[in-house]
């Protein structure tokens, strides 16, 4: 029988099977990713086998996946989710305020996975003037460069519907930070969803990681969204910096007029990226947002997520 895994809870794992029955289900045998260790080696929005007694004996190569490196020393990854079709990022101009730097870092890292992201401003109801016309601005800035945008209220509702329609048939995670609304916006979404998701310690993780068990919520009439609490990006890797170019579609289009192909944009003589910059074909928050990724690589900082 196979099924697919909405809930993660420590050892146990919540399975939709395909004739809609929901199966908890532990895990039988060893399964292992090429390369990472993992601390949960099934995720949310994986596709598994369940046999008869219940347990999942199987899982289905995944699309793609989001992990989380551990910042402890046993260099394990944990794996927020597999098969993400697209990602809703939920900001705010004010209230708080969702910097440029986090918004471009977090598209950067999902280019890299490449996950579609939805910019959504939300609070749109709060904004005076000025303020609605900066969001005006970003949202012309980042529909220029490929994002969707959509200026929404959870609050009040204003194009929730339209969001509600972008979820139909498929897995859609949502990110944020803290305060910008996403749990209201969920229960707008999925008002039959119990939330919310709760964080819980992994007891076998003592010391200074702590686990966070992620959860698919089904939207009627199909498609899911996951909330994973505190997920900021899609995790960093060895990037290199012409990795990192790649990943700001703008930036990536001068590039290749660029006189060295290993230009990395910042003092090389015939780059076309410091001249659209200077002409402002490319926005200077976005090539802010670039430098400090770049910096990152070359102090070789780590950080978990961003
Ligand atoms: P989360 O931390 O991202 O889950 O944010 P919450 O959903 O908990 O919202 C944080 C605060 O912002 C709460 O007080 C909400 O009532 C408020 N809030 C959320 N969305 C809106 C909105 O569209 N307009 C206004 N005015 N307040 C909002
Ligand atoms: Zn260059």
């Amino acid at each position: 029988m196979k099924g697919l895994v909405i809930k993660n809870t420590g050892s146990w794992y919540t399975v939709r099977m395909d004739d809609g029955q929901l199966l908890d289900c532990k895990i039988k045998g060893n399964f292992r990713l090429k390369g990472i260790r993992t601390t949960n080696p099934v995720a949310v929005g994986d596709r598994v086998e369940v046999n008869g007694e219940g347990w999942i004996v199987e899982i289905e190569d995944r699309r793609n996946y989001i992990i989380r490196k551990s910042i402890n020393l046993s260099k394990q990854s944990h794996i927020l989710a597999a098969n993400v079709d697209q990602a809703f990022l939920v900001v705010t101009i004010s209230r708080p305020e969702t910097s440029t730097t986090f918004i471009d870092r977090f598209l950067a890292s999902a280019e890299a996975y490449r996950v579609p992201v939805v910019l959504v401003f939300n609070k749109t109801d709060l904004l005076d003037a000025d303020e609605l016309r900066y969001q005006q601005m970003m949202v012309t800035l980042y529909e220029t460069i490929g994002y969707e945008c959509r200026q929404i209220s959870a609050s009040t509702g204003e194009g929730v519907d339209d969001l509600r329609q972008m979820l139909e048939g498929k897995v859609t995670l949502l990110s944020g930070n803290s305060g910008v609304g996403k749990s209201t916006l969920i229960n707008r979404l999925a008002p039959h969803a119990n939330l919310r998701t709760s964080e819980i310690s992994d007891a076998h993780n003592t010391g200074m990681h702590t686990t966070t068990f992620s959860e698919m919520i089904p939207i009627e009439p199909s498609g899911y969204l996951i909330d994973t609490p505190g997920i900021k990006g899609f995790g960093t890797f060895d990037m290199e910096p012409e990795e990192i170019t790649g990943y700001f579609k703008e930036i990536f289009r001068f590039s290749q007029d660029c006189r060295f192909s290993n230009c990395t944009h910042t003092h090389e003589p015939g780059c076309a990226v410091l001249k659209a910059l200077e002409n402002h074909y490319i926005a200077a928050s976005r090539y802010q947002s670039y430098l400090s990724m770049l910096n990152d690589k070359e102090e070789g900082k780590y950080r978990e997520g961003f």
